[in-house]
């Protein structure tokens, strides 16, 4: 039986600056995305009873309309009415809840799953438009790569890739909504914005130090306050010759950029099993 095996990445954000709160209660934002080697892996395949099915290895997960695959994949089936069913495993190992994308990653990946599977023909711009509907990151992560994401996030623009390093992301065992985080950011009174500008000039010239240098969230002002793990995971990382650590999205997770392969090794072992951080990967 066909079957389309995908792998769905997780993202970093090198930068996050919110500009405005929108009359519409979303906050206008300027981004750095950065899809990082850390996925979820997804097999597609068709059903003959008509319905979406999803099968993950983490039981607290919602199956049904509330997981975010099986809105992908209903989008697509009843634009193009298909009669078929279609069965989806879902293995997820990037952290739930983290700031790393996961749940639109999994969307994104269904969605070029199912116009695989079935032969819908969409090419990649038109995916992006049908993922804006499920997530304002669903588009950066059908593109992946390197973008600046403005608007909510879903107005993207290619940047040149990030130069190579080793990525350290460690996720407190704490909760963190998302909706708490945007809810409590000030973000007419923020005294400090990340240069953005600076970001992307560094991605074109190559370098590495001048990108960790100015990295920068403000959505830290509210969960830093709240919650002082997330300030000493970057420490450890930054005592370990990190080059630059931050938390990623609204977070909790922490990553930091290394240049030295041994000194990001030296980090994740004092991170894992250190009690700060729950779970640890090293990626590149
Ligand atoms: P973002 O970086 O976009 O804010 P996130 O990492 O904070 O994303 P996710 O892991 O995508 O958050 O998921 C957040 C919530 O969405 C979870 O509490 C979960 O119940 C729900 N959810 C729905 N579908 C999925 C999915 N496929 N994977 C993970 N979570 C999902």
């Amino acid at each position: 039986m066909k079957e389309i095996k995908l792998k769905a990445k997780a993202k970093i954000n090198l930068g996050l600056d919110v500009l405005r709160k929108r009359e519409d209660g979303y906050h206008e934002v300027r981004m750095i995305m950065q899809t990082i080697g850390l996925y979820d892996r997804l097999v597609i395949r068709p059903a003959a009873d008509g319905q979406i099915s999803i099968r993950t290895n983490l039981r607290f997960l919602p199956t049904g309309e509330d997981n975010l695959v099986y809105r992908a994949a209903k989008l697509l089936m009843d634009e193009f009415q298909i009669k078929q069913g279609v069965e989806i495993e879902l293995g997820k190992y990037i952290p739930v809840a983290a700031g790393m994308a996961g749940g639109s990653s999994d969307a994104a990946a269904t969605l070029v799953g199912v116009n695989k599977l079935f032969e819908l023909g969409l090419d990649t711009e038109q995916l992006m438009k049908r993922g804006v509907k499920i997530g304002a990151d669903v588009p950066f992560c059908v593109m992946r790569g390197t973008a600046l994401a403005e608007g909510i996030g879903e107005r993207l623009t290619p940047l040149p890739p990030m130069p190579e390093c080793h990525i350290l992301i460690a996720k407190p065992g704490i909760h963190v909504s998302t909706k708490f985080v945007y809810g409590n950011l000030r973000a007419d009174e923020l005294k400090e914005h990340p240069d953005i500008d600076g970001q992307i000039e560094a991605l074109k010239r190559g370098d590495l130090h001048g990108l960790a240098r100015l990295m920068g969230n403000v959505l830290e002002t509210v969960t830093i306050p709240e919650y002082p793990v997330i300030r000493r995971i970057k420490e450890v990382m930054k005592e370990h010759g990190a080059l630059n650590a931050m938390m990623s999205g609204s977070g909790p997770t922490v990553f930091g950029l290394f240049e030295d392969a041994a000194a990001a090794q030296e980090a994740y072992r004092a991170l894992d099993g250190g009690g700060e951080a729950k779970q640890v990967y090293l990626v590149s």
